[in-house]
Parts: structure tokens; sequence; C-alpha cells
């Protein structure tokens, strides 16, 4: 048991509450993680705000990075003073999905009420995403949890923990995207910036972004984008497939509005697939029509934390932005302390393509 600080919601809308906690110990194949950083992602204002609905009290924060001080029995791999990356992907490892090796959408429940964290007076403390990561420490099942190198700065590993693997593996795992093929990325906020470095990596040919917004195009140019077409333009798709000389082999929608899901199909070449990552609100609808992606051999396949496999993903991406290919730093915008979520949660919600980061002091 430990008393931290955490970043409580009490009531959706509200400001988050700084206050201690209380934490347990790490029980059989879980790992208690001492944070030195975690960063602020869209979902975790969308929960704050209510859109998904969830249990309360509850402490969000789920894309961090620190050091393991205490191991459950049964944990392989991990131990005290190791670097870890710490994910909301907690998959049991032997359901259908786990099985086939897509830890990403295991099928096994998880009840964060009845997690590792209670109130200060021991009532129930939802730990949201299996994660609670707005908090000095979690304590999380060893699967959400990679080792890393110990020369990666913190602050930037937080960051591969959902918007970098969720935007690369988009292109690398789910459309699989190969050296000369043309991919078009709609959004370029946290994740599309992440699926444009994606397809450099890859080796595409085009990368064509697509944003409502001038600036946030030039922003995707610094992160590899070949061309840049305005959202607001009449019929986008017409420049994207200019600029390409052909259809897209691959379309990645990285926002959740509806009008860009309804255009997505229209930027493929025959053959080509869109991938949905961008999550509309519950009940939206989307339409297309059919007879042409059957006619022409196109698909439509949804893409869930970049469809990646952490322990074999997240090494290789550490080791990329050692070398220089794979940008992180670029990707923060401003730091904060724990104290300051709140306005940190505000500076995200203005738009800002990136990322703010909570930094923990030694
Ligand atoms: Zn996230
Ligand atoms: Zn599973």
């Amino acid at each position: 048991m430990s008393t931290v600080k955490a970043a409580v919601c009490h009531a959706f809308g509200e400001p988050l509450v700084v206050e201690d906690i209380t934490l347990r110990g790490p029980q059989m194949g879980e790992i208690e993680v001492t944070l030195k950083a975690v960063a602020v992602c869209h979902s975790d204002i969308s929960f704050a705000e209510g859109a998904w609905g969830g249990s309360l009290p509850a402490v969000y924060g789920h894309e961090a990075a620190g050091h393991v001080t205490s191991v459950g029995e049964g944990v392989v791999g991990l131990a005290e003073g190791d670097p870890v990356v710490v994910t909301l992907i907690r998959a049991c490892g032997s359901c259908p999905s786990c099985a086939e090796g897509k830890p990403t959408i295991c099928g096994t429940p998880y009840d964060g009420d009845k997690g590792p964290l209670t109130t200060a007076d021991g009532g129930t403390l939802h730990q949201a995403m299996a994660c609670g990561a707005f908090a000095e420490k979690v304590v999380v099942d060893q699967s959400q949890v990679v080792k890393i190198s110990d020369d990666i700065p913190m602050e930037a590993a937080s960051l591969i923990a959902c918007g970098v693997i969720t935007g690369v593996g988009a292109v690398v795992n789910a459309a699989q995207i190969r050296a000369g093929q043309d991919v078009v990325v709609i959004g370029a906020g946290g994740v599309g910036l992440n699926a444009i470095q994606g397809a450099r990596i890859a080796g595409a040919r085009r990368i064509v972004a697509v944003d409502m917004s001038e600036e946030k195009l030039e922003i995707a140019k610094e992160f590899g984008a070949t061309d840049g077409v305005l959202a607001t333009d009449k019929k986008p798709f017409v420049q994207a497939i200019r600029a390409m000389g052909r259809g897209a082999d691959a379309v990645i929608v990285t926002v959740g509005a509806i009008p860009a899901y309804d255009q997505a199909p229209r930027y493929l070449a025959p053959g080509g697939k869109v991938i949905m990552v961008g999550m509309p609100h519950s009940g939206e609808k989307s339409s297309y029509e059919p007879v042409i992606l059957a006619a022409i051999g196109q698909g439509m396949q949804g893409s869930k934390m970049g469809d990646v496999v952490i322990k074999r993903d997240i090494p290789w991406m550490v080791d990329l932005y050692q070398q220089g290919r794979l940008k992180l730093d670029e990707l923060i915008s401003g730091r904060w302390r724990l104290d300051q979520i709140n306005e940190a949660i505000a500076d995200t919600k203005t738009g800002s393509a990136k990322r703010n980061v909570i930094v923990f002091a030694d």
C-alpha cells in the first residue's frame, strides 16, 4: 500500500482534483511503476467530459513512462529499476483474439472499479483504461508494460504508449504499406502526424496530408508529408489524386468526423483500403457505395491502437527515435506539473496538433 498524488475526476465536465489516493501493491502478474511522464490524450479529455460514460470517481491517464519499483509474483522479464513504457493494452494472452496475436482487441473484460486504486478514505476509485496514470505511480498488468533502453528521455517515451503506436501502427500493421505505395492521411493531429511518419518509415512514395488547417499541413510536411490538401476545398480527393498521379493504396482516417469517413473511399486506387482509426461519437453513421468497393476490390478496415503487439513494436520505435528516424521530441508542445493538469487539458483542447506532457519530479 502506498499513498500517491493523483488527479481525480469526481464529476464529468468539472476540473480534476489533485489529491492523495491509496494504491495497493502489485499482485500476481502485476507491476508497480513510478512514473516520470504522462501525456494528455484526447481520449482522457473525452472521458473526463463524460462523452463515453464510465464509473466515477476515476483516475484517467494512459500514455506513460517510468521505472519499475515493485513486481508481483509471476512477472517475467521485468525487474525493479527497469525503464518502461506503460500502455492501456491489457491482454489476457488466452482469449481467441490474443491467441491470434491481436492483443489490442483482447476479449477479456477488466473491471477498473476492482483495480488497485481506492480513495484516501477507502472508497471505490475507478482505474480508467486499466491504467490510471494521472498519478505518481501505477499498478498495471505485466502485459501493458514494455521495457525500453535507459537512454531515451521519459517524456519522449511516454508518447509512444498511445498516439505514436496508433498512427505508425495503422500504416505499418493495419495497412501494411510497403515501399513505393501511396498513402493519404486525413487529419494532421496527434495520431495523423504519426501515421504520416509511419508512411515515411515504410517507404511510401507520396504521402498526402488532408486537414482543415494550413498550419497543420505545414507541420505535416515536417513529419514527412509530401503534399498537403485543405479539407475545406470542394473536392479534396481530386487534388490528392492529382498529386499522387493515381488513387491511394491506403487512406488513414485519423479524425472522428463523419464527412471525413464519407469521403475517404473517394481517394482510393483500385485494390486500396480505408483504415478507420478516428472515433466518431457512438450512434453516428457514415455512407459509401458498396458496388464500387466490390467492383474494384477496395476495403474498409478498423484499426485499434495500431494493431500493435507492444513487446514487438515499441522496442523498434525506440530504436528509430534514437537513430533520428522517428520524431518524438517534436510532438511535445508543453511540459507541466501534475498540479497544473487542468491547465494542460485546457491547452490541449485548444486544438493544437501536439501533446502536453505531465512531468513528475525526481
Ligand atoms: Zn490515448
Ligand atoms: Zn485476451
